[in-house]
Parts: C-alpha cells; structure tokens; sequence
C-alpha cells in the first residue's frame, strides 16, 4: 500500500528504542488528564497527543476526521463512523505534523506522557460478539469438555462459530475483576459459590468502523471498509460456572461477569504492512465466506500473570478471519454499528506453552504451571494479576505494538460469595 504513513520518515518525537508506538502505529484511545478533563489521544513514543487541543490550535482543521473526534467527547464512536476514509485523512496528517519540526514548538505541549493519562474506554461498545475461532483452542476445549466425542462438532469447519456477549461488562485497562459466583457442580450436585476456575482468554477484538445497513450483509471482499481498528480482549471466565450452564444455549453468566479490552485502536492503516495469508481452509467455505488475499495479520501475543509470561503464540494461522467472522454476522441482515466490538476467541497454537488460557495450559488443573514468584497455578487465585501485551511484526526492529491490557482479581463479593 501506498501510504505515506507506512515510511520510515523521521519524527521530532523522541520516541523511546523499541516502543510498541512508533511513528507508523498512531493509535488512537480516551484518556483522562489529572486535571480530569477526558478527550482523545493518539499515541506517539511514551506520550500521547491530545487531539482536543490540536483541533484548537487549527492543527487538524483541514481532516474531515475533526468533527468526529471532537463530538465524540468521551468515545471515539463518532469518528468510528466516519468510515476509512477519514481514519486514514487524520492519520496523514498526523504524520504530516510528527515529521515536520515547524510544529514541534506548538504541539510539544499537548503531549502528554502516558503514565499521566488514566486510559479509559476507548469506545462505547453496542453490541459484542465473541467468536470461537482458533482450531487449536477449539479442539482443546472440544477435548476437556466433551472427552467421549469429536472435539470439534461438525459445524466448526463451515463456519465461525459465536455468541453475543455482554456489551455493559466490556471494561477498560486496570479494572479489577471481582470473583464471579454462581453455580457449578460440587460431587455431582449444583451448588452456589465463588468460582473455583477463574481463567482468562487471550484474544484479539476487532471494532467496528462504518456501520452497515439492516437487511444488507456485508461481503468479506467489503469488510474491510467497515473496520476500525484492532485491540486486545481478555474473555475472563469461570469455567465451572460455564461448564455447567452452556448447555444447550452456550456461554452466559461463566463470561458475562467482565471481559477487558486494551486501550489503545491500532487502525488498519497502521495494520497494512503486516497483512498475511491466512491458513487454508477445507473442507471450502461457503461463497459469503470466501476471501482472497491476505486476510490475516502476523500478529504476536503474549500473557503475564503475577510477572511471569506464561503464554506467547502467533495469531496468523488463526482458522477464521475477521473478514469472516463480520460477513457471518451480518449476512442474515443483521447490522453493525459503530463501536460494535467483535473477538477472535482464545488464541491458542499447537505447541506447549502458547494455549491462550489457563484450563488449556494446566489441562483443567492436572498439570500447575509454575510461577517465577516460586508459587504454582491452575486458576487464577484472589490477588493475581494478569496482563496481556501484543503486537504486529516479527522483526523488534519493525514492528508496532497493540499495547496491553492487565487485570487483577478481587475477591469476590462477600453478599454473594459466602464470605
Ligand atoms: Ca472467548
């Protein structure tokens, strides 16, 4: 792709050696500044922009992006919504003011350091859908909860299997996570309690850009017009809780308790030079779900609990695409709104070691992991905290970070949980 923004052009941003920001990722967030105002920021090195600010000083006043940023307020759905064209107008022009030291005077002061800025959400989502998408974790978990059958049901192959999660428990980087209760299977009987198999899962989230029109699907070939940008999501879980419930309608109160999303978009702009093919898929898909090109994003996650990276896998091969999966969900007409939020599912590969959650990694607690802290893991204990990090690009030297997202679990609530 042609784009400027891809270059290797210099900045007059001191950029810290290996930040996951450099001058061609540009993601945009919503921040709060100590003195408490709220406004969107784009990230550069370890400071971000205040993009507020630059529209006043008239820096932005040429990008149609501008109007979107600033009704937004708090979110950046409305400049979700003004569509790639836009997306990729502000970026531009960002690259524009970075490069070019005759702004450097003007907006240094606008650039706030991150760990000044309280990262909040940075879209209001409307609708979530939590997609099912990577074999390996698929027939990992087809393995632990149903070992008598077929780990993956016929319909796995044919399309990406989903659910609607819970859009208000979508919460922003730092939040606690309270222990879920609920029942779960003691010696074979039903009995209420505080989980006792917290896990995570490790995901990619797609959010929504343009939206689409009821009663009109959006083909694979079109998807990409109606994306924003990428993030991290943690699908926390009680798989106890879940174990007992899914059946037959599938997950509900073993997720809807929270799910966690990195602060930073990473648009597809950004994304462009780290576009892959995507795995083969057979048997053939059906026609609303064929793609060609490259489809998938080289794109490299990692979890940390308590210190210690406990997982790290590749996202490329994951089976089905985010081209898919926004085709599968609209094509019975259904349609997408700005700052929708769609995940991947847990990213898990086919060595030991990059399972993208804890009942994968321990085998449903047989096997601890074990901690550099000295101390050993099945599930997340009361106090754990876990952070997961990404980024796109094999190479150190060339890359772009998506950021991370952390956790840390409370205890659970002592009116519901029996303590
Ligand atoms: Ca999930």
């Amino acid at each position: 792709m042609d784009d400027i923004a891809n270059t290797g052009s210099s900045t007059w941003v001191d950029i810290p050696s290996g930040s996951p920001f450099p001058l061609r990722n540009l993601p945009l967030g919503v921040a709060r500044r100590a003195d408490g105002t709220v406004g969107a920021f784009v990230a550069i090195g370890d400071q971000a922009l205040d993009l507020a600010e630059a529209v006043g000083t008239g820096f932005l006043e040429d990008s149609p992006a501008e109007l979107g940023l600033l009704d937004a307020g708090r979110t950046l759905n409305g400049f979700a919504a003004a569509g790639r064209a836009a997306h990729t107008a502000l970026r531009r022009r960002l690259t524009e003011l970075f490069t070019d030291d005759r702004y450097a005077a003007q907006l240094s002061p606008s650039l706030i350091p991150l760990d000044e800025l309280t990262m909040l959400l940075p879209v209001a989502v409307g609708d979530y859908v939590d997609f099912y998408s990577s074999l390996h974790h698929a027939t990992n978990l087809g393995r632990l909860f149903r070992p008598d059958g077929e780990p993956l049901l016929p319909n796995w192959r044919h399309l990406p299997v989903g659910y609607h999660g819970r859009s208000g428990t979508v919460v922003a980087d730092g939040t606690d996570i309270t222990r879920p209760s609920g029942l779960r299977l003691v010696d074979g009987e039903p009995v209420f309690g505080p989980t006792n198999a917290l896990d995570i899962e490790l995901e990619v989230g797609f959010i929504v850009g343009a939206p689409s029109e009821l009663g009109h699907p959006i083909a694979t070939a079109g998807a990409d017009a109606h994306l924003f940008g990428l993030c991290l999501v943690n699908d926390w879980s009680a798989r106890d809780i879940q174990a007992y419930e899914y059946q037959p309608l599938g997950p509900f109160l073993g997720k809807s308790f929270a799910t966690s999303m990195s602060p930073w978009i990473v648009t597809l702009d950004a994304l462009e030079p780290f576009r892959v093919d995507p795995p083969a898929q057979e048997p053939p898909v059906a026609d609303y779900l064929r793609t060609t090109g490259p489809t998938s994003f080289d794109l490299h996650l990692e979890v940390e609990l308590n210190g210690t990276v406990i997982s790290a896998v590749g996202f490329a091969d994951t089976y089905w695409s985010a081209a898919q999966q926004l085709a599968h969900m609209t094509v019975n007409g259904a349609s997408v709104r700005a700052g929708d939020l769609f995940a991947s599912g847990t990213v898990s590969g086919p060595e030991p070691g990059t399972e993208g959650s804890l009942i994968e990694l321990t085998w449903r607690g047989e096997r601890p992991i074990q901690l550099a802290d000295g101390t050993s893991r099945t599930f997340l204990e009361d106090g754990d905290q876990v952070t997961l990090r990404g980024w796109a690009g094999a190479d150190p030297t060339n890359r772009i970070g998506l950021g991370s997202v952390t956790g840390t679990i409370a205890p659970a609530d002592r009116h519901t949980g029996g303590h």
